[in-house]
């Protein structure tokens, strides 16, 4: 019984997924956890990095402490679950290679590790939360279905979504050490990377450790969401949960967790307007690429010296894989300032292309009332660049429609309603040349008579 149950559920999920597939922007509907488990669910959390590996560390943060108060937050919370076995891979500030923490999930007969983590970017421009998955058959179902569910709670919680991922080594296994060796003792494993440490917006999430620990529940409540688990001492029973995860296949790799590895495809902006005298300068973006998302942006006006911030894309889900392609950007730009504005576009791999330069003719006019630095006013000289990373007033609107990736089912079917219209286009001329014919035939029919008549 059990058996014709889950494969009713194998078929409609299916069905969802296609459908979900063909249908841009629908919510695909819900579907059943694809990792089957026992009567008990064996949890490994994995604290990232201890001992000499630090981790990455931000003034007085360091990544091996912040990762053990989520780790242990997590534990104690699973551990009010019932028919669950919860273990850390280790407790204490120690050295421990990537294949030991494998081993140890393997040893305790793991149903999933679950790795603990921080990010940090070269540039300390990136900011969100992301979850790094297996790409390997059929832990990315897997993981593409815990992922989301996570995903979709940091993003209420407010964190920018980066999306659920794998990354590939040049032998085409796991990039992730830590993925990879749980994946060849047949352990499902993931990264956590709740957060960067050292960007301003995301910051404000882990100020002390009670932010932390925060994390810690939420970790651990998508977990039991995930297994459908029970506490008879919280009260609580989500055992309906792990009906309503996205449609996956343990036969295939999900579409969505596999990385671009080009930069976007198309990045132009063009000026809509500009105010030389209160320096409002009005731009259209317009920006695509055709494998991932777009997520972030960035802009210059002193021609790629200096940067703004990393910007969200408009309209950008990383877990849909949508984002607007054409948006209004609103500039002020500080008097004095002769802008040349490039924007870059980046993707869901953090890949980015440049847009054209637009160059302006001449310098905002100074000493008006919405100068942005009002201290450059009194010195420099006329011409004087002032550096973007200087705040820019600015604000967007999308103008655009909400583009979603195509896949190969919908390029199809879009050519299969071209060929529909191309062929009802066809049976009109036909039935208008049809009709002309018949007429012709009854006015030649009808002359011929006339002419018969007459000559009697
Ligand atoms: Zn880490």
């Amino acid at each position: 019984m059990k058996k014709i149950h889950n494969r009713i559920c194998g078929f409609l999920s299916a069905v969802c997924l296609i459908a979900g597939t063909l249908i841009p922007g629908q919510p695909v509907c819900a579907a059943d956890r694809v990792q089957s488990v026992g009567e008990e669910i064996v949890i490994v959390i994995d604290p990232g990095h201890g001992g000499s590996n630090k981790g990455t560390q931000s003034g007085h943060t360091i990544e091996k402490e912040m990762t053990m108060v989520t780790a242990m937050t997590m534990y104690q919370e699973l551990e009010k679950y019932d028919n669950v076995k919860v273990y850390l891979t280790h407790t204490d500030d120690r050295d421990m290679s990537l294949k030991e923490r494998a081993e140890f999930a393997a040893g305790v007969g793991a149903d999933f590790m679950f790795s603990i983590h921080y990010n940090a970017s070269e540039n300390h421009s990136m900011y969100g939360s992301e979850v790094w998955i297996s790409c390997e058959k059929p832990y990315n179902a897997y993981g593409y279905q815990f992922g989301y569910l996570h995903l979709q709670a940091m993003q209420e919680k407010g964190l920018f979504i980066r999306g659920v991922k794998n990354r590939m080594n040049d032998e085409g296994t796991d990039y992730y050490g830590v993925i990879r060796e749980a994946a060849a003792l047949s352990v499902p494993a993931l990264i956590i990377e709740h957060c960067y440490v050292d960007e301003e917006r995301d910051a404000d999430y882990i100020q002390n450790e009670e932010g932390f620990a925060e994390f810690g529940r939420i970790d651990a409540l998508s977990v039991a969401k995930y297994f459908g688990l029970k506490s008879s001492s919280l009260g609580v029973d989500y055992s309906e949960e792990a009906t309503k995860l996205q449609p996956a296949s343990a036969d295939s790799l999900v579409q969505y967790t596999l990385m671009d590895k080009t930069d976007p495809d198309v990045c132009e902006i063009e000026l809509r307007e500009c105010d030389y005298d209160t320096g409002e300068v009005q731009l259209t973006v317009r920006a695509a690429d055709y494998d991932t998302p777009l997520i972030y942006y960035d802009y210059s006006i002193d021609n790629g010296q200096n940067w703004s911030r990393l910007e969200s894309w408009p309209g950008s889900n990383a877990l849909t894989w949508e984002y607007t392609d054409t948006f209004q950007l609103d500039l002020t730009i500080p008097g004095g300032v002769r802008p040349n504005i490039i924007l870059r576009a980046y993707n869901l791999a953090d890949l980015y292309t440049r847009s054209n330069t637009l160059s302006f003719e001449q310098a905002i006019a100074r000493h008006t009332e919405s100068d942005a630095k009002p201290d450059s006013e009194e010195n420099g000289e006329p011409e004087e660049i002032i550096p973007a990373a200087a705040p820019i007033d600015h604000t967007r609107k999308s103008i655009g429609t909400t583009t979603f990736m195509p896949t190969v089912d919908e390029i199809g079917e879009e050519d299969a309603t071209v060929g529909v219209l191309t062929f009802l286009k066809l049976c009109l001329a036909f039935v208008i040349v049809l009709f002309f014919i018949v007429l012709t035939t009854q006015f030649v029919n009808y002359r011929k008579r006339w002419n018969r008549r007459h000559r009697r």
